[in-house]
């Protein structure tokens, strides 16, 4: 594990205002038997159960999903519910200049179809996820990040907002100076969408198993044997989708190529209709800063605020109540009119970034049948649900499923992982200074 044990305890939930919103999921017995499969999947998260609903119903596979928890356990149950563009921390041009414009071209109807996947799922399956207000907005903390906004090039489904548009339009806060406002994307509750998922690939006849976390993957004939505390199962073919979470043991090859970072989430007591209008912020739009160690923020539908920020290289008790309690002293810079309303829930959980910078789908090396689909960049509501779906593609024979910059194994990050992470924050707390309202 790359952190402290807390940070992976599978035996309680976080104490998430998701599942204490949601109707009680169905529990996913363990692993007990010994069986065959044609193909297992490790994680039950929206990459692993967007690929179980693909292989189940566009191919008729026999399917096995294991999760060490319950689904949802891992990211796709605790996130801000941005159904977002992203998935990549490549800009456009960095894309261009390695793949070339058919890649780039390829990543962005990626990103776009990957929200339509999401509302499709939500439909086909009638998850209720509580969909919010359309569209995101990127906000600009310094006047030179606001100009080289204005100055970047104007995505067609985009327009700028300054400061006086943005109190025009319910959005005023004291920290920012103007906005982008893109109509793709939506929020919605991801617990709920990801417990969704779950019930409709058990329907669909994929067999789900809670509290099976997978100890050991080895060769097995022409296949794999994968064996959990109380059970084992033979598959031809195995995906790996365990993002944050994974462990590389199980899987060598994966060993330094990934890096698993700390997002911290709290929710406060819903807001009156006085606070949220002396705010003057009044839309669920969702919304996030262009720091380097980013805020993101959405009013949720019963106006309690959720506030996002990253942060954090441990799991011990101390750190996370120092960044717990750095998060809410930014939020009240940035909103400052509700810095009366008390935290209700607190809780963080793990994202994933590759060295390449972009998501892997595609095959271990020199390991035949053995799959991967993780690195969503903490942008994976809609990157692993069509991740998921386009690495199951990938797996039966359609190797030009993943987005060309996705089908490249990731390299080794050259300095020491944990170093890598604390020179990051270092350099945004040097560059970026704290939060300031204006
Ligand atoms: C606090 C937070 C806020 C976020 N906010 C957003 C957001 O607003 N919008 C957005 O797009 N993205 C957001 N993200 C990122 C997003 O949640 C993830 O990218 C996405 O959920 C990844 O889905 P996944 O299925 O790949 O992995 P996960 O949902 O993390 O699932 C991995 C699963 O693998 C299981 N597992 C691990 N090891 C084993 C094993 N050995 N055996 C069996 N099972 C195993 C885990 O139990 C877990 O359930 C956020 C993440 C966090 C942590």
């Amino acid at each position: 594990m790359f952190y402290e044990p807390e940070g992976y305890d599978v035996s309680t939930w976080p104490e998430t205002y998701w599942r204490a919103s949601a109707p009680a999921a169905r529990h996913y017995p363990p692993l007990e038997t010994s069986h065959r499969t044609e193909i297992a999947i490790i994680g039950a998260g929206y990459a692993g159960l967007n690929a179980a609903l693909e292989l189940v119903e566009g191919y008729g596979a026999d399917v096995t999903l294991l999760d060490a928890a319950q689904p949802g356990g891992g990211a796709s149950g605790r996130n801000g519910g941005f159904c977002c563009l992203g998935g990549a921390r490549l800009s456009a041009a960095t894309i261009r200049r390695r793949f070339g414009p058919e890649a780039t071209a390829n990543w962005e109807s990626f990103e776009i179809r990957a929200i339509e996947r999401v509302r499709d799922n939500l439909e086909r399956y009638h998850i209720d996820a509580k969909p919010c207000e359309g569209g995101e907005l990127l906000l600009a903390d310094t006047p030179r990040r606001w100009y080289a906004l204005k100055n970047e090039p104007l995505p067609g489904n985009a327009r700028l907002l300054d400061r006086l548009d943005l109190k025009n339009e319910g959005l005023q806060t004291a920290a920012y100076y103007g906005g982008r406002l893109v109509s793709c994307g939506f929020g919605l509750h991801p617990y709920a969408y990801v417990t969704g998922l779950a019930d409709a690939a058990m329907r669909a006849g994929a067999r789900i198993h809670g509290d099976s976390a997978v100890q050991a993957i080895q060769p097995d004939g022409d296949g794999w044997l994968l064996r959990t505390a109380r059970g084992q199962v033979r598959a031809k073919k195995v995906l790996m989708a365990t993002n944050g979470y994974s462990d590389e043991t199980l899987i060598p090859w994966l060993a330094g190529r990934w890096l698993p970072a700390i997002s911290n989430i709290m929710v406060t007591r819903p807001l009156s209709i006085t606070e949220l209008s002396a705010q003057g912020w009044t839309r669920t739009l969702m919304a996030y800063d262009n720091r380097l160690m980013l805020h993101y923020f959405r009013l949720l539908p019963d106006n309690r605020f959720l506030f996002g920020t990253r942060g954090g290289l441990s799991f011990h008790p101390a750190s996370v109540a120092e960044f717990a309690q750095k998060a809410r002293a930014e939020f009240e810079v940035i909103f400052p009119h509700f810095a009366t309303a008390e935290t209700e829930y607190a809780w963080n959980g793990l994202v994933c970034l590759m060295a390449s910078l972009s998501p892997y789908i595609g095959p271990v090396p020199s390991a035949p049948g053995l799959w991967i689909a993780m690195g969503w960049h903490g942008n994976g509501v809609a990157a692993a649900s069509e991740g998921g779906r386009r690495a199951a593609q990938a797996m039966l024979g359609a190797q030009e499923a993943p987005p060309i910059i996705a089908r490249q194994p990731p390299p080794r990050f050259l300095l020491p992982r944990k170093l890598a992470l604390r020179t990051l924050m270092t350099m945004a707390t040097l560059r970026e200074g704290p939060m300031r309202a204006l």
